[in-house]
């Protein structure tokens, strides 16, 4: 989940939001952008691919004047990093803008209503569905903004931090989440806003953390307001940050390799967010659907990787042989792109890799294709090279690593295999419907084991 920040005040917000987000930068993204209400009353979203100096300067001849405004950095989850994906996304009227961290699991089913109903879509996020579904109760039910947000809420199924501005209230952002951290600032007649605290100490101790299903109004010239979906007014607790920026910025540990280790628990929720049906015992992965001719047919998997995502694939093997009962060889993808391998169009190949660019195992991936192989990618970084040149495949959904030894991303491979693994033997009839269900249920409770492992909850 990458970085939010915003501000209502008496100040400009342009240099607030830009200093913010390069406060958040240490978060990893892929692109940046902001949302103003200007002096003259338009409400303006600029955004860019790349970093937040290249958004700097993408707006040094706009109109950046304002005292309110939401900004973000985006690690994206739904669609490739592009400009048109960054946040903020418009509502079709461009009346309201939104930003959101976090990945909407009912998302296809929303949108195909909303299409359906005429509604128009400018990206591929799950994000625009948000601020779509918030326009069109807001118009249909001729309601205000924060009914509008709380019925909207309510339909949604994933999680979310989220920061909305309507272009018609200068003096007024709302802001919920559920699953995906929020922190206020408080000042003296002025709020801010960020996905942590890093962007909002240097202007203020004072803070609210925001919890699951908190709705909150953030209003110039008023106290703060959080209510529920229920619109029930809740009481905020105050807290006061002594933390430094150094180490807030790496989560309060020491270094971030530390920092990854700690958030697996928050990234496998995040992997196995909408794949796994606690109540059905049941794993759905995408690719395996649309795939399942060429998956079913394999007489054999290789998977391909390098450094730490060959180790994830040896323990992919022991899966994948003992759950769909086909065997299973693993390279080291630099190796075999050197070699002159043996493949052909029976073989399905599993390239694994964090950032989506390493060489060899883009190389490796792209000798299977031209050998005639089905080839399944298992990436963390979305729309890059190696998801785009293979068949299909699933992304890992750990966030930005940004330790160069691996940890999340390690533990979120594994479970993709595992997923796959699952999903692929149920439809062989490899595995029984005991076993599936005792794996599944299993799997479920791994977050929390390792919560405790970690003791995160003492
Ligand atoms: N799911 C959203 C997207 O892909 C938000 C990603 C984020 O948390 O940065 O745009």
């Amino acid at each position: 989940m990458c970085g939010i920040v915003g501000y209502i005040g008496k100040r400009q917000v342009f240099p607030i939001l830009i200093k913010g987000l390069k406060r958040l930068e240490y978060r990893g993204y892929d692109s940046a952008g902001v949302a103003m209400i200007n002096d003259n009353g338009d409400l303006s979203v600029y955004k860019t691919k790349g970093k937040v100096a290249d958004l700097e300067q993408f707006c040094e001849d706009k109109n950046i004047t304002g005292t309110v405004g939401i900004a973000h950095t985006r690690w994206a989850t739904h669609g490739e990093p592009s400009s048109v994906n960054a946040h903020p996304h418009y509502s079709e009227s461009k009346n309201i803008a939104i930003i959101h961290n976090g990945i909407i699991e009912n998302y296809a089913d929303l949108k195909k209503k909303l299409v359906a109903d005429g509604v128009k879509f400018r990206s591929d996020t799950d994000t625009e569905v948000i601020v779509q579904l918030i326009e069109y109760i807001q118009t249909r039910k001729n309601v205000d903004l924060l009914t509008a947000v709380r019925f909207a809420l309510t339909q949604l199924i994933g999680a979310y931090a989220i920061a909305v501005l309507d272009k018609r209230d200068k003096d007024q952002i709302i802001a919920a989440r559920k699953q995906s951290p929020l922190v206020i600032g408080i000042g003296e007649d002025e709020f801010f806003l960020g996905s942590d605290a890093t962007p909002i100490i240097e202007y203020t101790d004072k803070v609210v953390y925001l919890d699951d299903d908190n709705i909150a109004v953030i209003r110039r010239g008023e106290d703060l307001k959080v209510v529920n979906t229920l619109n029930d007014t809740l009481n905020p607790e105050v807290c006061t940050v002594d933390l430094d920026l150094g180490q807030i910025e790496k989560g309060g540990f020491p270094h971030f390799m530390l920092k990854e280790i700690f958030e697996q628990p928050e990234c496998l929720e995040n992997c196995m967010r909408g794949r796994i049906n606690v109540e059905a015992n049941n794993v759905t992965l995408s690719a395996v659907i649309d795939y399942r001719r060429q998956l079913l047919a394999a007489k054999r998997v290789i998977i391909v990787a390098c450094g730490t995502s060959w180790h994830a694939g040896l323990i992919g093997k022991q899966l994948i042989e003992s759950l769909c009962r086909i065997p299973v060889e693993v390279e080291y993808a630099s190796e075999f792109r050197y070699r002159n391998p043996v493949i052909d169009s029976s073989d399905v190949v599993i390239a694994i890799s964090q950032s989506g660019e390493t060489a060899d195992t883009l190389a490796a991936v792209n000798l299977a294709k031209d050998n005639g192989a089905f080839v399944y990618g298992v990436c963390n970084a979305i729309g890059s090279s190696i998801p785009r040149d293979t068949d299909t495949g699933s992304y890992i959904h750990v966030g930005p690593e940004i330790g160069v030894a691996s940890t999340k991303a390690f533990t979120g491979q594994v479970t993709v295999l595992l997923m796959l693994a699952l999903a692929l033997g149920k439809e062989k009839g490899t595995i029984t419907n005991e076993q599936y269900s005792k794996i599944v249920s299993e799997l479920c409770t791994v977050p929390e084991k390792m919560k405790s492992l970690l003791k995160l909850n003492d």
